[in-house]
């Protein structure tokens, strides 16, 4: 059902979206898999931020493993990402993938927003990404500024208010306030929560067993990735 759907939007899609984001027609089918299969796609993230850690990158041959073939042939990324634009959390180097894997919305406090859910729809109903993570991290300035409840000039107001909610049920300290830590985290769950829940087509990917949605932090001092329950 979903691939059926999926072939509907791509086509849908294509006409407009060729010029800037690739898309399969159904001649070139789904054969160019980045390799990240739905039941190892959690395994697949901690194996690759374990090499991460450790060092022991894997070498991609950028030009001939991925560059040219996806450029040639289409992309089928495995994974979304939505993260901080902090310039800590870059997700390729975190989880140790290479171009075509990885579909990525950043964002500063990396919260879900009209253009972020369309993003995404668009990578689950066209290009087959089955995983989301929504992945936050540590000493997160437009987390803390939600916190301190500063005032900002400009537009930076407006990650302000779209972390504001989040923090609602966020555990509070002795002191009645809360900690940047937990806010963080309640950030991420908050914000995966309503990534799905304001989105029929997630909504339904995530019924039809065929997308997963989930929460990780990442700790910009260690480098290590945190899967959330
Ligand atoms: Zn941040």
């Amino acid at each position: 059902m979903i691939s059926i759907f999926r072939t509907a939007v791509t086509l849908a899609l294509s006409l407009s979206f060729t010029a800037c984001v690739s898309t399969n027609s159904p001649e070139s089918g789904r054969a160019l898999s980045t390799g990240i299969e739905p039941k190892m796609a959690m395994q697949a993230l901690k194996d690759g931020n374990d090499r991460y850690l450790s060092g022991d990158v894997r070498t991609h041959d950028w030009l001939h493993e991925r560059i040219a073939k996806t450029g040639r042939d289409g992309q089928t990324p495995s994974v979304g990402i939505l993260t901080c634009a902090d310039s800590r959390t870059p997700p390729e180097l975190i989880f140790d993938q290479g171009v075509g894997s990885l579909f990525v919305v950043r964002i500063a406090g990396n919260f879900q927003n009209d253009v972020g859910i369309g993003t995404f729809e668009y990578g689950v109903a066209a290009l087959g990404v089955h995983t989301i993570v929504v992945l936050g991290h540590t000493k997160c300035g437009a987390v803390n500024a939600t916190v301190e409840g500063k005032e900002l000039p400009g537009r930076m107001s407006s990650f302000v208010a779209a972390i504001r909610p989040a923090l609602a049920n966020a555990p509070k300290g002795a002191d009645g306030r809360v900690s940047t830590t937990d806010a963080e985290i309640a950030n991420v769950r908050w914000q995966a929560a309503e990534l799905v829940k304001r989105s029929d087509i997630l909504t339904k990917a995530v019924a039809d067993g065929n997308l997963q949605v989930v929460g990780a932090m990442y700790d910009v001092e260690t480098g290590a990735v945190r899967f959330l329950d």
